[in-house]
């Protein structure tokens, strides 16, 4: 398999390799071999690029996806119970208490298949599944199933499970051998090592035996600050860990978490709509850490990632700009366009350890890239291209998708896919979901 992608406006993020307004993109097998300005190859296939911006493909690093069958059922909910009407219907009393814990090995599968392909669809090549749904052995294989079935970059996210058949966290071990042995895949798994759990200190133990990376929530409530505090004490904290959402904790637990060069995960629009606390982003800043973003959970917000950058860049300019208006000075520097889509890319990539092979467009990198359609109606004229990208588009621009190599959405289609079938049975687990956990699933819900 050999092509060019011909005479796109090339967006690579890649410092060494630069930005083009018009070049082309050599791929063979799985790689990236060359960008240039103009390659001349007779013996390869051409993808027209021309119109189009050529960049890598998004990534999340950290997404529920076994939440998609319950899409837009928690919209306007908080993580928990605040004793207000608003507050009944929330995140830990249904989606955890409720839902997560009547899921079947098929419903886990269903809905991190079609949440995989349905970000894959929009330009998100790479994503850390956050999957705390191992409820058994056969759970987990289900959850891997489906990221594999969609053909997309991913890391499994070995999280708890509840009830007493879970073999969460011995059976990582397991898991890791049996698949994850090889380096040389698009699926790899890091440890989820949560600290509002008790057991914490073994699942981190388990996941450095095992060189897993160690995915952890972090939020300044359910006594998570004290247990930071506690791994800080025990020296525990490295660059093998990836911290998701870093809210209202104290100036003691960034300060470890920069020394140690941990990875921070943020999500805007869920941290801002359910109460998690304020995005850190001027924390992060503050100490020259480089998130990445997050999406979340679907029962709560999309998972696109132009309503992440967008976020990212709107919500932290507000802050600054009202710091300005209201005359301060010695102000931090306003996110960029540029900034915010590598966080959405680069950071990404590192915080996953993949950057070796993805997160920026770069010849021997595999090439994980997006076609982004600049020619269309919300989009021309093109004047500025990481600007037309964070702020003018959405996933109804993303007409190429390239995981390793292979195409997998082709002109606004993705290919390999029965999405009818696959729709059926997500709104069959849906109906399951529904009927076992007992909640009402009123379409009007006020
Ligand atoms: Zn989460």
């Amino acid at each position: 398999m050999r092509y060019v992608i011909r005479g796109g406006a090339v967006l690579s993020m890649d410092p060494a390799v630069g930005d083009f307004a018009a070049a082309d993109v050599l791929v063979e097998g799985k790689k990236i071999v060359a960008i240039a300005p103009s390659i001349d190859v007779r013996d390869a296939a051409v993808i027209e690029a021309k119109g189009s911006i050529v960049m890598p493909g998004f990534i999340d690093t950290h997404h529920h996806e076994f939440e998609t069958a319950l899409r837009s059922f928690l919209a306007d909910g908080l993580l928990f119970n605040d004793g207000q009407p608003h507050g009944t219907v929330n995140y830990f009393d249904f989606i955890l208490g409720k839902f997560a814990g009547v899921y079947r090995p098929r419903d886990v599968h269903i809905s991190i298949l079609f949440g995989s392909l349905s970000q894959l669809d929009a330009g998100v090549t790479a994503v850390l599944d956050v999957s705390q749904i191992h409820h058994s052995p056969e759970h987990t294989d289900a959850a891997i199933k489906g990221l594999a079935d969609s053909g997309r970059r991913a890391a499994l996210g070995y999280f708890e499970g509840h009830g007493d058949k879970t073999k969460y966290p011995d059976d990582a071990r397991r898991v890791k051998t049996q698949y994850f042995s090889s380096s040389d895949q698009l699926l790899t798994m890091i440890m989820g090592g949560e600290i509002y759990l008790p057991g914490y200190d073994k699942t981190w133990r388990i996941g450095r035996e095992l060189e897993l990376p160690i995915a952890t929530h972090v939020l300044g409530n359910f006594g998570i600050p004290k247990a930071f505090a506690e791994r800080v004490q025990a020296k525990q904290i490295g660059p093998d860990n990836l911290f998701i959402h870093m809210t209202a904790m104290p100036d003691s637990a960034w300060k470890a978490v920069a020394d140690a060069g941990a990875g921070v995960s943020i999500a805007v629009p869920i941290e801002m709509t359910m109460r998690h606390g304020a995005p850190p982003i001027l924390k992060a800043m503050e100490l020259a850490i480089e998130p990445s973003l997050s999406t979340d959970v679907e029962c709560t917000m999309t998972a696109d990632f132009f309503t992440q950058m967008r976020s990212m860049m709107t919500f932290q300019r507000g802050l600054v700009n009202d710091r300005a208006l209201a005359g301060e000075s010695g102000l931090p520097r306003l996110l960029s366009s540029r900034d915010v889509i590598r966080y959405a890319t680069l950071e990404g990539a590192k915080h996953l350890k993949l950057d070796r092979k993805v997160g920026t467009l770069a010849p021997g990198k595999e090439a994980d890239i997006i076609l982004l359609d600049a020619t269309a109606i919300n989009v021309a004229p093109l004047n500025h291209v990481p600007g037309a990208v964070v702020t003018l588009m959405d996933r109804s621009n993303v007409d190429c998708v390239i995981v390793a190599g292979k195409v997998r959405k082709w002109r606004g289609r993705l290919l390999d896919v029965d999405l009818a079938a696959l729709s059926r049975e997500l709104e069959s687990s849906r109906d399951y979901l529904f009927n076992a956990a007992g909640v009402d699933r009123n379409l009007f819900r006020s």
